[in-house]
């Protein structure tokens, strides 16, 4: 079945078990939420367990893709919720890098990311360009001092706080959209990057608006082919849909607080509530079975593709489910708090959970990926994919 014998997975499996362990007497004290994620990674590096599947030259433990799965599993509900903001890099970005990027890429950044030193961020969704992705407008000049990029990105979690950013901008658009595009590692910390939060019905502002205005970036800072990020950008959406499905970025609540919801409330008798209960049970383990199952394809030499789709589907399915459930039982609480008491949690988990369906990219978009890629039905037949960008107005780009 495996990259890894049984003698090492078991051993793997006890390192893990034990890192668990020791864990809390190493993050006490630690307040904030870059320092304790920062301080997770740390030990997690030191303890020779970040990015196991990663290869060891660069800086991870170079045990393949099952390491991955088996990691995912014995740590689920025991990574601190601050390690989220390492998701865009060590999930998503780093692997993109270390399939498509060049050697000095891979040595400069993936080993700072897995030490949690460098924070990541995602720059793809614009005012016009979310599920139409490849309407992006954002344009990269080529100047003799490297590229130049200007336009506007939105949603941009953790730009606040992040060093870089992997993003898309158009690089010619004199050919179909999906075809004049280019990926970029950009520095945030330069003239010309302007980050604008974005508060939330939670009351969080984890993400935000991003203005770049002649940012200048490294010509070593392709990531690819020159107006061949599409690709690209179509792998690391694979491996954000595959992070979100393993358990990355925001959580639903967990079945076993819904459990203890449901008891401390004295609703365990009642059989709608049950089968309420037994539905998020269900979700749950289903994700955690396609992240299985997606590890064991990899190992088996496929590499990430559509299906990745409806792991990332079930988690936020499964979310809605969850805060259903919570905005019944806990009521008023689910909705009203004062800041600080015990229902805020309760109210952020009923409020938050349609970002889930967004994140990543939305339900509906989800569905016509699985529609099309894994069942095999007819394409969207509006399609504007043939003709070159600078034809296309507003409104047309749908796919
Ligand atoms: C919590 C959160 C974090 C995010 N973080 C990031 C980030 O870090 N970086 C980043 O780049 N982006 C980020 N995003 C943006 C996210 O990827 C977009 O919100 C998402 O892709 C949807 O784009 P949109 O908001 O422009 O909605 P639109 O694309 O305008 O969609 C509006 C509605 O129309 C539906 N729709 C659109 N096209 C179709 C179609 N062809 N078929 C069926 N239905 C369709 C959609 O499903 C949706 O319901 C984040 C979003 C959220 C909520």
């Amino acid at each position: 079945m495996s990259d890894m014998d049984q003698r090492t997975m078991l051993e793997l499996s006890e390192r893990i078990e034990g890192f668990f362990e020791e864990l809390p007497p190493l993050l006490a004290g630690v307040e904030g939420m870059v320092e304790r994620g920062k301080a997770y990674r740390k030990a997690l590096y030191d303890a020779g367990l970040a990015g196991l599947e990663v290869p060891s030259e660069y800086g991870g433990g170079g045990y393949g893709p099952t390491s991955k799965a088996l990691f995912a599993r014995l740590s689920r509900g025991r990574v601190p919720a601050e390690d989220d903001i390492f998701t865009i890099g060590v999930g998503m970005a780093m692997p993109t890098l270390l399939e498509f990027g060049d050697e000095h890429l891979r040595r400069r950044y993936v080993e700072p990311a897995l030490r949690g030193e460098e924070i990541w961020c995602q720059m793809y969704s614009e005012p016009g360009a979310g599920s139409d992705l490849a309407g992006l407008q954002t344009r990269a000049l080529r100047t003799p001092g490297g590229w130049v990029l200007s336009g506007q990105k939105i949603w941009t979690s953790r730009a606040e706080v992040a060093q870089f950013a992997i993003c898309l901008a158009r690089t010619d658009v004199d050919v179909p959209k999906h075809k004049g595009i280019t990926m970029f590692v950009v520095p945030m910390d330069q003239p010309g990057v302007t980050v604008r939060p974005i508060l939330q019905i939670t009351g969080a502002s984890e993400f935000n608006e991003v203005f770049l205005d002649d940012v200048l970036v490294p010509v070593d800072h392709v990531v690819g082919e020159v107006d061949g990020g599409w690709p690209v950008a179509v792998a690391l959406m694979q491996n954000e849909r595959s992070a979100i499905g393993a358990g990355g970025g925001r959580r639903p609540v967990p079945f076993e607080s819904l459990r203890d919801l449901v008891h401390d409330r004295d609703h365990a008798a009642e059989p709608r509530i049950r089968e309420a209960l037994a539905n998020c049970y269900i979700g749950q383990r289903l994700s955690e079975l396609l992240t299985e199952l997606e590890a064991d394809s990899v190992d088996a030499g496929v590499p990430l593709g559509a299906e990745t789709s409806l792991g990332k589907l079930w988690r936020s399915t499964n979310g809605r489910v969850a805060a259903d459930l919570v905005s019944e039982l806990a009521f008023a609480s689910g909705a009203a708090w004062k800041p600080g008491d015990d229902r805020e949690n309760w109210a952020f988990a009923v409020l938050d959970a349609c970002a889930l369906s967004l994140g990543g990219g939305t339900d509906e978009v989800q569905k016509n990926t699985i529609a099309e890629k894994v069942l095999g039905l007819p394409r969207d037949p509006y399609r504007t994919d043939k003709m070159p960008f600078r034809d296309l107005t507003v409104g047309t780009q749908r796919d």
